[in-house]
Formats: C-alpha cells, sequence, structure tokens
C-alpha cells in the first residue's frame, strides 16, 4: 500500500480547469476519448447546474438540451429531490437485513400512476440492469427462451441488454452473445407475428418510440397490434419507457397515447430526479409472484446490492410527485408542440434538415447527408463522412457559439436530439430555434460546417 500516494481531494478537484481535466481523462480513463470530444470542443468544464442551465469555469451560461438523455425531466439539481436527500441524510443507506420503506413506497406510488394492473417492482440502479430484470423475468415467467427485439433499438450495452440492443456494430464484437434473441424492423407487426408464429418467445421487447434509434415514431396503431399478438401467443409484452417515460413525450407513460398496458415496463433515467441512479421494472402481480413465488431460492435470485436503497427511492419518490404535482408531462406536450412547430419552420428553409420529428419534448432533427456531384466525386465518402460526422458537427457549433448543447442519438448518428427538461421555458426554446436559424443561415453545407469546424478544433489547442 502506498500511503505516500498523492491523491486529490473532492476540494482540490473542484478547482481543477479544463485543461487538467483533459490531461488526466486522457490518461487514467480513455485517450481517444478525450481527444476526440476536445478537438470537437466538447470539453467543457461545466461547474455549475440549475434547471435547464449550467456552466462553465468562466462563468459562460448554456442551455441544456441533451437533458442527460431523458435523465432530467425535473432539470439540473431540482430542489424538490435535493430536499428529499437532505431528509433522510441520517437514515441507513441501504440495510439488506431489512425491508425498506422507502422501497415500498416507491412501488405503491408507481403502482398507483402506470396503467392497468401494473403493480409489483423490482429496483436496481440502470437503466441496462432494468432490463435484465426484466428479461430474466420474462423467461422464468414463461418458460420459453427467446426474446425478440427491433433493429434500431436501444435498451443498453450489458450482455443481456447488448443482445437485445439492435445495432450490429455494438453488438458484433461481443459475440457471443445472449442465445435466442431474434431481431425483427421495428413499427412492422406482421414481421413480428411471422416470427411470434416460428418461434416460442418469452419477450418481444421494445420502445414505444426509437430514442437512441433516431427519434422514431411507430405506425399509428403499432402498439396496440403489438399488445394484441403478445398476448395470443403468450409472450410477455416489455415496454422500455427508461427514455420516454415520466412526462417526456407529453403524457405521464409513452404508452398512454396508445391506451395500451403492457405486461411489463422498465424504467430508470428521470425516475432518479436527476440526481441519483435507479432502474426499476414494474409487473403485475400474478406475474411476479408466478416468476419469483416465495421459496427463499427465488427470492434470493432478486438481489442487487443497491437496488431500492434509501437514497435512492427517496429522491424518486419526490421526482415522480413533482412530476405529477407541477403537471411536467402536459407541459411536455404544449412546449413539445410549439417547439417542433417552429423546427419543423426552419426544415422548410434549409435543405440542410431532412426532418424534424418527435413527440412531447422527444425531438430529433435529422440532418441530409450531403450528395451530389461533389459526393460523386469522392466516390461517396462525402456521403459517409457527413453522415457520421455532421451532427457531431453541428452540435459543437451549436454549443461553442451558441451555447445550446445537443448531442447526436448513438444508434443513429445523424440525428440531433432535443430533449431538453420539461421545465424550459417558451425563451428558451426560441433561444435554441434562433441559434439553429442562425448556425444554419450561415452554413447551409456540411463542407462550410466542416471546414468551420476544422477551423475550431485548431483553435482548441491554442485554448488555455
Ligand atoms: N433503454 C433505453 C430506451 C435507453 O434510452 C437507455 C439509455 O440510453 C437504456 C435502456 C440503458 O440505460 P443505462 O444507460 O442507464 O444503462
Amino acid at each position: 500500500m502506498n500511503l505516500d500516494a498523492n491523491l486529490f481531494s473532492v476540494d482540490e478537484t473542484l478547482e481543477l480547469r479544463r485543461k487538467e481535466v483533459v490531461g488526466l481523462y486522457k490518461k487514467y480513463v480513455h485517450h481517444g476519448r478525450a481527444s476526440s470530444q476536445a478537438l470537437l470542443n466538447l470539453d467543457t468544464n461545466f461547474v455549475k447546474a440549475e434547471d435547464c442551465i449550467v456552466w462553465d469555469e468562466d462563468g459562460r451560461e448554456y442551455l441544456d438540451f441533451v437533458g442527460g438523455y431523458g435523465s432530467l425531466n425535473l432539470g439540473h439539481n431540482h430542489p424538490a429531490v435535493l430536499g428529499a436527500l437532505r431528509k433522510v441524510e441520517d437514515a441507513p443507506v441501504m440495510m439488506q437485513s431489512a425491508l425498506s420503506k422507502f422501497a415500498a413506497v416507491l412501488a405503491h406510488n408507481l403502482a398507483q400512476i402506470t396503467p392497468g394492473a401494473l403493480q409489483n417492482c423490482w429496483f436496481c440502479s440502470t437503466g441496462t440492469e432494468a432490463v435484465e430484470g426484466a428479461l430474466k423475468l420474462a423467461r422464468l415467467y414463461t418458460g420459453k427462451k427467446n426474446i425478440i427485439y427491433c433493429q434500431g433499438g436501444f435498451h443498453g450495452k450489458t450482455l443481456g441488454s447488448l443482445s437485445v440492443t439492435g445495432k450490429k456494430n455494438y453488438q458484433q464484437p461481443f459475440e457471443p452473445l445472449v442465445p435466442g434473441c431474434i431481431s425483427i424492423p421495428f413499427g412492422d407487426h406482421e414481421v413480428l407475428e411471422k416470427v411470434l408464429q416460428e418461434h416460442e418467445a418469452a419477450a418481444f421487447i421494445v420502445e414505444p418510440i426509437l430514442g437512441e434509434g433516431g427519434i422514431i415514431l411507430p405506425p399509428d396503431g403499432y402498439l396496440k397490434e403489438v399488445r394484441r399478438l403478445c398476448s395470443r401467443y403468450e409472450t410477455l409484452f416489455i415496454l422500455d419507457e427508461i427514455q420516454t417515460g415520466l412526462g417526456r413525450t407529453g403524457t405521464l407513460f409513452a404508452c398512454e397515447h396508445d391506451e395500451i398496458v403492457p405486461d411489463v415496463m422498465v424504467l430508470s433515467k428521470s425516475l432518479g430526479g436527476g440526481v441519483v441512479p435507479i432502474g426499476a421494472y414494474i409487473t403485475t402481480a400474478p406475474i411476479m409472484k408466478n416468476a419469483y413465488g416465495s421459496s427463499i431460492e427465488k427470492i434470493t435470485m432478486l438481489t442487487s446490492t443497491f437496488g431500492g436503497n434509501t437514497r435512492s427511492t427517496a429522491a424518486a419518490i419526490a421526482a415522480v410527485e413533482t412530476i405529477v404535482r407541477e403537471k411536467l408531462p402536459q407541459q411536455a406536450a404544449e412546449k413539445g408542440s410549439y417547439f417542433l412547430n417552429k423546427l419543423q419552420g426552419l426544415q422548410e428553409k434549409y435543405d440542410i434538415i431532412k426532418e424534424v420529428r418527435g413527440r412531447g419534448l422527444l425531438i430529433g432533427l435529422e440532418l441530409a447527408q450531403e450528395g451530389g456531384l461533389l459526393d460523386y466525386l469522392s466516390a461517396g465518402s462525402l456521403k459517409k463522412l457527413s453522415s457520421e460526422y455532421l451532427s457531431s458537427m453541428v452540435g459543437a457549433e451549436l454549443q461553442a457559439k451558441y451555447g445550446i448543447i445537443t448531442l447526436f442519438t448513438t444508434n443513429n448518428p445523424n440525428v440531433l436530439r432535443l430533449e431538453p427538461p420539461l421545465t424550459v421555458t417558451y425563451e428558451q426554446l426560441d433561444q435554441a430555434v434562433d441559434a439553429f436559424d442562425k448556425l444554419f443561415s450561415r452554413y447551409k453545407s456540411f463542407l462550410k460546417i466542416a471546414f468551420r469546424s476544422s477551423r475550431s478544433a485548431i483553435s482548441s489547442f491554442f485554448r488555455k
């Protein structure tokens, strides 16, 4: 043991400047990530956050339109969530030898707000872990092995969740994955029926709107058909509301839009109020009882050390209460249609915007790939380059010049995600629209943005 080790304290960490953070990150976390983020100017040292606003080390203000990938429905550091954490600061964070009243109450409250007979919860710490739990529940309950999932869908990156995440280049390097996972196109209930006829399936897992896949809405009536087919073929319908849940799409849960109730709903992200990590699934009492019964052996299959701990569940109780009390789903619906309208107005103005789509405050802005003569002359490389980097470059420029933070969707890098906190103001939405307008009026094509972006990258080397 090195008792003379040179360790940073929390106070010293708070004082670190951007360049020092990049240096430490490069050396001790991941060199490539630090370098590429620095190159795109995405290495700002944020030091303070409140609601939709974050501040960098020089006191510059930015608007956060990434919203923690849907974890910040309540914005940064919501006082109700921080207040709940203060109220439980003297309570034991976990006592595995006892029952947590906070976990019991959170499960009760979730049963009140989720549709239909969803009632029994299992708690863990992240989205991917909650998905793992739901997949295991389905196999245990049905006694079947196969899991059907969608191309372009995203459910996490641990081995089980990755096996049902529809992006080949995330999956291939880690093969063999969990056996029995079958991918089908999103939004096609006829293919789903065919696969259900041919394979006995424990579950079909799907998002109500593909989030990381590029904010893609299914055709009308799709989820209703999924519900009907899953019941008919005795396959559990697992709905992943990790990103769409808790108000994001204009209803408390996206499935309310389609008036359906899944057998299992998976939650995480904003359940932690933007402050603590927590994941959960909620299912019906008969499914939970039949799967995990009451034998000690089965019950111990359900443990997770941090799952249901006092702080995460207390924060979640406050988050859910605030989302409901402040009518955030309704706010998301109203602000979302205002924002979507304005962005679609820009689409008419600029060819570089291919499409703007979404529901509530889950909006994707898809950029047009560079085609035409230049692409022909570059034997298609320009199109490939623009599909991979255009949205990062637009995002970087929006952040550096206009103080608007956006990022691309992970399964579909050509789409910029716009999912600000549901507490965002109309003025802040206007600010974002104005920034896009100014940016696209100056840089109308991939080449111009690429040129601008490389100039910023070069100047980033000379920043202190
Ligand atoms: N499911 C969906 C729909 C998601 O959007 C995500 C994360 O983006 C996950 C699952 C995985 O959650 P986590 O990153 O907490 O593991």
